[in-house]
């Protein structure tokens, strides 16, 4: 029998997922989920949401709303294995003890690290600092090879190959260096000028849940220009607009905008317009299969107990595997 090579990719549950989480994680998820030599684990990574500011009283229906979304856009429990982190305890243990490999001063540079400390500067905790470990112990605790997400993921796949590459020069052969996997929307900019799009950046957003009214709503706040000009902006609000046309319309649709712009001028009120349905009509079968499992709270439960159960054996074996070539047996 050949051995499936194993998949792993998580989101936080800091509120409901957007078009970013979906066109960057959820994208290769659903990719990945089909095909038969990967064995995929997904999950709601709830240990990692608590790091920035979060409310513990509507915590758990957050989780839940993370997992509705993942069973909305497509994600099959026949295929996949949908698990809440802080359910299987190994990844935390996991994590001190790679914590102990790795410099501090490497883990100053990592650039999410510093956002975070900006987006919200009276937060700045340990949690926090600490995250690419416990995301590296997600990882290399299923040994997982093949990482899905978007391109603001990419240094913390590469700090989780630097640490399993020490950890296996100091301790012996142990785990696999994983692949981030890249879908074509990997970077997804922000409805506003600046940055991506993100659900600790209000106004930045379009999400999956949103109607056809709400996304025309948010678009309408993004900010434009005059429509004309000798050269289409490569950064800001025009240019993040045409890169989500791009995204839901194509390539074409896409140089027409920018033939206008050279030209005649764009109609913004008319893109955003085209925009909006052209989300929309992606949306809208996601939203449908999300009320189908809004009624059936039971069947949520059970395939996520289901994912904690096959992810709680792999997690076991790797950790005594660990503890046995740290010395710690
Ligand atoms: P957020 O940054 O909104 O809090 P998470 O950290 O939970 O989202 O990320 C979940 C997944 O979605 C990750 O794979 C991440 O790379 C991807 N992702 C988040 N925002 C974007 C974006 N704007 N463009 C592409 N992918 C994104």
């Amino acid at each position: 029998m050949i051995m499936k090579k194993r998949v792993f990719s998580g989101s936080r549950p800091t509120g409901r997922l957007h078009l970013g989480n979906y066109l960057g994680g959820l994208k290769g998820y659903l990719a990945l989920q089909e095909r038969q030599d990967l064995d995929c684990i997904y999950s709601i990574v709830d240990l990692h949401g608590i790091t920035t500011p979060y409310d513990p009283k509507t915590y758990q229906k957050q989780i839940r709303e993370v997992a509705l979304d993942y069973l909305s856009v497509g994600l099959d429990p026949k295929k996949c294995h949908l698990m809440v982190q802080s359910q299987v305890p190994e990844h935390v243990q996991l994590a001190y003890l790679l914590a102990t490999i790795f410099p501090v001063s490497r883990m100053e540079q990592l650039p999410t690290y510093k956002d975070k400390k900006k987006e919200n500067p009276d937060y700045v905790n340990v949690g926090l600092f600490y995250y690419p470990i416990l995301m590296a112990a997600d990882i290399l605790l299923y040994k997982a090879e093949v990482v899905p997400v978007g391109k603001d993921q990419v240094p913390h796949i590469e700090v989780t190959r630097e640490i399993a590459r020490k950890f296996n020069s100091m301790f012996g052969q142990v785990f696999p260096e994983p692949q981030a996997y890249l879908t074509p929307g990997a970077y997804v900019p922000s409805l506003k000028s600046e940055g991506k799009m993100s659900k600790s950046a209000e106004g930045s957003y379009i999400l999956l849940t949103d109607n056809l009214q709400t996304i025309k709503a948010r678009l309408a706040g993004a900010p434009t220009d005059t429509g004309r000009g000798e050269k289409v902006p490569v950064m800001g609000g025009v240019a993040n607009l045409l890169a989500l046309v791009e995204l839901f319309e194509g390539k074409e649709a896409r140089k027409k905008l920018e033939g206008q712009y050279a030209g005649n001028g764009i109609r913004y009120g008319e893109l955003k317009e085209r925009l909006a349905e052209a989300i929309y009509q992606e949306l809208q079968p996601i939203q449908i299969r999300r009320k189908k499992f809004e009624e059936k709270p039971k069947l949520v439960a059970e395939i996520l107990e289901e994912g904690k159960q096959y992810c709680s054996q792999i997690a076991r074996q790797t950790l005594d595997q660990v503890r046995r070539a740290m010395g710690l047996v």
